[in-house]
């Protein structure tokens, strides 16, 4: 299972595993030709030790992500590609003495949630393959909050590259809104009448549709791209060495989840042999993964609206790489719990990490806190916990600010992009009307 360096690594689709891409290849097409997502033909072994003298997020990344590049034309680039994309940091912060819960605060990117690295990881990539005459690309990327922001801010002013962000309209925070509108020049930001779901099957269909194949060249940036999925399994790393270097112990995760990218990062990490223990995933009332662990029956359905809106998916895309993974609810019950958090209980967390921990949280934090505060006492007394922090509680003062009674301070870079005039255009959330975007003239 294990690959040396220099060795190429492919990868596989989720369905059909004999269709198989480069690295680079695999980030340009974003989804699979059948349909299927990106999943590595087999795994590096990345022990500890093959971290020695890496404590840093771009030195873990080089590591990480150099035999996943391997053979590649991006493999002599990937140095300048994470020192490039992973130049804001991801602290942890200890909440008690003893270090066996703590905080991973992935907000500290340009907007602020931890998209942030996979979206920069990504647009640095696409800058060093695209050649200066090719034909434009154009990111499709569909988003229930926080991805569409990332990916615009990342690929924004990139020359040669167009990106085309669907929303649903209505259901993201007037902050997300604001982020996701600001942006004008190669961004164009589009207010679907409809759910998340419906942007993200627009966003599949347009990928499928023959009509636009010849017409544009497509790309995705959605968390179902291994460009940003890959890269998110360096915090894990990272923080998973730091833990194991200190204290000796595994570090174990509960990560606020949705559409289950964050989930699958960390679990790819696991697997190439990070010190990682458990994973914990907390889900707001989109419960149809804590159901499918329950039941063994998988479920999807229409998504509901909650205050983690982020993470309001009800048919989650990466579920398929989670059962590529651990196939079947018996083998995946092994490798990972779920629970599903109420907009009552998120408020309540809320206010406790304010008050015990003087923590401001925002919804999607406040159910990773939930999701702990429920595993048994032993468990949580015997593991090294770390909540996966994935957003700033700023993005959603209109529900923070009332619970715990005093204003959130807005980061500088939030306060930035706030400042610029809003684009945005609405549109049907049908096929016909995403082709009629995609075909005017840049
Ligand atoms: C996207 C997002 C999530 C969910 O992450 P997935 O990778 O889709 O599971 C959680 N919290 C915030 C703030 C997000 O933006």
């Amino acid at each position: 299972m294990s690959a040396s360096l220099g060795e190429p690594l492919r990868f596989a689709s989720s369905r059909d595993a004999s269709a198989a891409s480069g690295f680079g290849a695999a980030l340009l097409q974003g989804l699979a030709p059948d349909g299927g997502l990106y999943v590595p033909e087999r795994w590096p072994s990345l022990p500890v030790e093959a971290f020695e003298g890496a404590t840093h997020l771009p030195a873990v990344a080089a590591r990480l992500l150099a035999p996943f590049a391997a053979g590649d034309a991006l493999a002599p680039r990937v140095n300048e590609i994470v020192t490039e994309a992973f130049n804001f940091p991801a602290p942890r912060v200890v909440l008690t003495d003893d270090d066996r819960l703590s905080v991973l605060e992935l907000f500290h990117g340009p907007t602020a949630a931890f998209k942030d690295f996979g979206a920069r990881f990504l647009a640095a990539a696409f800058a060093r393959m695209r050649p200066q005459d090719a034909a434009p690309l154009t990111i499709l990327v569909a988003t229930s909050g926080d991805t569409g922001g990332a990916v615009a801010a990342a690929f924004h002013q990139r020359a040669g590259i167009r990106v085309v962000v669907l929303f649903p309209r209505g259901l993201v925070s007037p902050l997300q809104e604001r982020q996701l509108t600001c942006w004008g020049g190669n961004v164009r930001s589009l207010s679907v009448r409809g759910t998340f779901d419906d942007c993200q099957r627009l966003v599949k269909e347009a990928f499928l549709d023959e009509s636009l194949k010849g017409e544009a060249t497509l790309s995705s940036a959605n968390s179902i791209n291994l460009g940003r999925l890959l890269p998110q399994a360096v915090y894990y790393a990272a923080t998973s060495l730091e833990i194991f270097r200190k204290h000796g112990e595994p570090a174990s995760f509960v990560v606020p989840s949705g559409n289950l990218g964050n989930a699958v990062a960390c679990l790819w990490a696991k697997r190439m042999g990070l010190p990682i223990a458990d994973l914990v995933l907390a889900h707001n009332r989109n419960r149809a993964v804590p159901d499918y662990l329950a039941t063994g029956q998988w479920r999807p359905r229409p998504s509901i609206a909650t205050l983690a809106s982020a993470m309001d998916v009800g048919d989650p895309s990466n579920m398929e790489r989670l059962l590529a993974l651990h196939p079947g609810p018996g083998d995946l019950r092994a490798a990972v719990s779920a629970t599903s958090v109420t907009d009552e209980e998120i408020r309540a967390r809320i206010l406790s990490g304010y008050r015990r921990y003087g923590q401001i949280w925002c919804p999607h934090t406040a159910t990773a806190a939930e999701a702990w505060e429920r595993l048994p006492k032993l468990k949580r007394a015997a593991g090294r916990w770390v909540l996966v922090a994935t957003a700033h509680p700023a993005k959603f003062a209109e529900i923070v600010e009332p619970v715990i009674g005093r204003a959130v301070p807005v980061p500088a870079s939030l306060a930035k992009l706030f400042a610029r005039p809003a684009h945005c255009q609405e549109i049907d959330s049908s096929l016909a009307a995403l082709r009629g975007v995609l075909r005017e003239k840049v």
